[in-house]
Formats: structure tokens, C-alpha cells, sequence
């Protein structure tokens, strides 16, 4: 992971190895608080600084923003072979990983056979009211 970033152009601080670490090793996505509050940030960087770091992971398409405004954005390591595919509240902005199989393989398979293209990966996005905002 460093050295995609490190190829992609970016500068190697101990905030970027922190924050690719913790998103790296996070079972769900996380929120800028979420790394900002980490104990693994051990570089001590502020949350403006991680911001800033983010955005740049997410031009380079290394991580991935999830959430309909930045007040709830959510961040996501993209790796090639590993994927999740997310529901979001577009009441509260709660995002959590769809814990059922993934739904579409099989569909990628197929697409991947009659188009030609290789190495496809999907992320699906499902929207809708969470059980605490629905009334
Ligand atoms: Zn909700
Ligand atoms: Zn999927």
C-alpha cells in the first residue's frame, strides 16, 4: 500500500504510513474523526492534517469516500480482490458493510467473459432509511 502511494507521488510522513495502516487494517469504513482519534495515529497529527491527507488518497484513487456530505463522510482502502459493498442512511449518514454474499460475482464473471474487459471490481452503494430513522 505505501508503495502505491509512494509511486502515486506522495510524500512518505508518518501520518501517511499511520493513516494507510489504520484504514488498511479497519473492518468497516472509517470517518475522519474515526483516524483522527485513532490510537494508531501515533504521529500525533491534527485532523486538519489528516483531512488533508485523505483528499489526496482519494484523488489518487487509493482509498475510496463513501456518504452523501462531507459531515459523514466515510473512507475505505480500495486493494485489488477486496471489496465491500455498503448501506447508507441518507437520513443520518450511517454506513454499514452489507454483510450478506455479495450479490453481483457471479454478474462480474459474466460481464468480464462477453465484454473483453479484464480485472473489473464493482463497489454497490444500496441507500435507504436505517432501523433508528425509519419510522
Ligand atoms: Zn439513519
Ligand atoms: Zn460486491
Amino acid at each position: 500500500m505505501m508503495k502505491r502511494a509512494r509511486d502515486a507521488g506522495l510524500r512518505r510522513t508518518n501520518a501517511l504510513e499511520n493513516i494507510l495502516s489504520i484504514l488498511v487494517h479497519a473492518h468497516q469504513p472509517l470517518s475522519l474523526a474515526d483516524i483522527a482519534e485513532s490510537p494508531d495515529l501515533t504521529s500525533g497529527a491534527d485532523k486538519a492534517t489528516v483531512y488533508r491527507i485523505l483528499v489526496k488518497l482519494d484523488e489518487l484513487s487509493l482509498i475510496r469516500r463513501l456518504g452523501l456530505h462531507d459531515r459523514s463522510a466515510y473512507y475505505t482502502i480500495l486493494q485489488p480482490g477486496r471489496h465491500d459493498d455498503y448501506l447508507i442512511c441518507t437520513q443520518c449518514g450511517r454506513i454499514q458493510t452489507l454483510d450478506i454474499q455479495c450479490p453481483v460475482e457471479a454478474l462480474e464473471k459474466q460481464i468480464e467473459k462477453e465484454s473483453g474487459f479484464r480485472k473489473l471490481y464493482h463497489e454497490l452503494e444500496f441507500y435507504g432509511l436505517c432501523p433508528s430513522c425509519s419510522p
